[in-house]
């Protein structure tokens, strides 16, 4: 309930506030999530622009169909679970149309066709076969075929699994040395394979199913038909096989590689992962200071309601990890509620109610350094709980806090990073996007680990010329 009144609480102050950022979409605009990263069906070219199979056989479609929609690329795992919420009205993304997934999905006809085949470092001699991976560990990417096949011959060739949110991910695993293979559609590997990402199959590829939009069962009817129609046309117009010559025949990128190359080549897509970023730690921080006062003068009151209330927030969110939080304000509360949110919006409330949290702690643990005498005085010469509160004791103790504050805002900054996993492009997530397109994560993390720290830097030195004004 209090999580339920908080989030009203909030939704009615950042309603109106997003509403006039981000105008209400038309009537025919839907929302077709998008894997982070699946080359050669959705991935970043040098521009930052979202290009692919999948995006230009949507983007022809969608023209071909007259309709509006807007891809959010929020990762494999996540568009499932999105679609399946009712988040998204679709999802595009080399998805496999199998029988298990028949059960929640509708598919449209299928595009594609596919298959899951084991991929190997190109330096690796020692790999023949599945038999070969005995005692060494895999890595899949999570919700996927691929990670259905590894599991299901895990046990009879004797090697263990470890998930990852995206491909880039998965495939850094491999070149690291800590998992010995990869399992990922085939398709996608030899597309990696030509652009030189230093992979290599041994094995055949096993038999798999074919691609196909989707969206939720018993629901987007007629986005369905409209893609199917659209599908069937560009197969007549020889669109659909331009789109896939384009991909399939791609020169290997000869992209330079080194720390200026690409700080050359990505500049400003890291700038705009890194604006996101700021924007979203000042409006939360913002939020939290508000939430942070009221809980934190609840947690102190004398009232045991009020003190039930400060103690029942703060347990909640003090108590539970970021992520977990996240997940159920931006999947849970929206599929139970039946209504969408943006990843923006939901990413706001949890690091607002979050920071809120321990920000109530901040100004209780401030409010309790301030002698209870200076209390006591003040209300003997009859000034009332709240004027001594105001003018007494909370002058004082603010001065106590704001260390702890500034110690929040640079923990809710970093924090900004954890929302890479319901899609925001914050700084972390331009960087994987990044790295899944140039395969350099040595630099390009070198590169986005300097961004945080000269920001942080900087907020504190600001912060610190703040605390000495304040102090004087
Ligand atoms: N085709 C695979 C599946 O549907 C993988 C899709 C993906 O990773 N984007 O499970």
């Amino acid at each position: 309930v209090l999580i339920a009144l908080l989030m009203t609480l909030l939704g009615s102050v950042l309603g109106p506030a997003l509403a006039s950022a981000q105008p209400a979409p038309p009537a025919q605009n839907y929302s077709i999530a998008t894997d982070t990263t699946f080359a050669p069906f959705e991935f970043q070219d040098e521009t930052g622009k979202l290009v692919g199979i999948d995006m230009d056989l949507l983007a022809a479609i969608a023209v071909d169909q007259g309709f509006d929609y807007t891809v959010e690329q929020v990762g494999f795992d996540t568009a499932l679970q999105g679609v399946t919420s009712g988040q998204f009205n679709g999802m595009i993304a080399g998805m496999s149309i199998t029988d298990e997934r028949k059960a929640t999905f509708d598919f449209s006809d299928p595009y594609f066709d596919s298959g899951v085949q084991m991929a190997i470092l190109d330096s690796n001699d020692e790999i023949k076969g599945y038999e070969d991976l005995r005692g060494k560990s895999v890595a899949v990417k999570n919700g996927t075929e691929g990670a259905t096949f590894a599991t299901s011959i895990a046990d009879q060739y004797g090697f263990t699994i470890r998930s990852f949110d995206d491909s880039a991910t998965m495939f850094e695993e491999v070149r690291t040395g800590n998992s010995a293979a990869a399992f990922e559609d085939y398709p996608v590997l030899a597309y990696g394979i030509t652009q030189g990402n230093g992979f290599k199959t041994v094995t055949e590829k096993e038999a798999g199913a074919s691609y196909g939009f989707a969206v939720a069962k018993g629901t987007n009817a007629q986005l369905l038909d409209q893609f199917n129609t659209g599908l069937e046309n560009l197969r007549a117009n020889g669109q659909y096989d331009e789109i896939l010559d384009t991909y399939l025949n791609a020169d290997a990128s000869t992209a330079d590689t080194s720390i200026p190359g690409l700080i050359a080549s990505s500049w400003q897509l890291l700038l705009k992962g890194l604006w996101l970023t700021i924007v979203l730690t000042v409006i939360s921080i913002a939020i939290a200071l508000v939430l942070g006062g009221i809980f934190g003068l609840f947690r102190v009151s004398t009232n045991i309601v009020l003190r039930g209330i400060g103690t029942t927030y703060v347990d909640i969110f003090r108590g539970t990890p970021l992520l977990v939080q996240a997940f159920f304000i931006y999947f849970g509360v929206p599929a139970a509620l039946n209504f969408q949110m943006s990843a923006f919006t939901a990413g706001i409330i949890t690091l607002s109610l979050n920071a809120g949290a321990y920000m109530a702690e901040i100004v209780r643990g401030g409010i309790l350094a301030v002698d209870k005498g200076q209390m006591e005085a003040s209300r003997s010469l009859g000034i009332s709980y709240l004027k001594s509160m105001r003018k007494v004791v909370m002058p004082q103790a603010i001065r106590t806090m704001i260390p702890s504050y500034i110690n929040q805002f640079v923990i809710t900054l970093k924090d900004t990073s954890l929302l890479s996993v319901i899609g925001l492009a914050e700084l972390t997530q331009t960087g994987r996007l990044i790295i899944a397109r140039n395969f350099e994560s040595f630099n390009m993390w070198l590169i986005v680990g300097v961004l945080y720290f000269i920001i942080i830097m900087a907020l504190t030195k600001l912060s610190n010329r703040l605390e000495k004004r304040i102090n004087k």
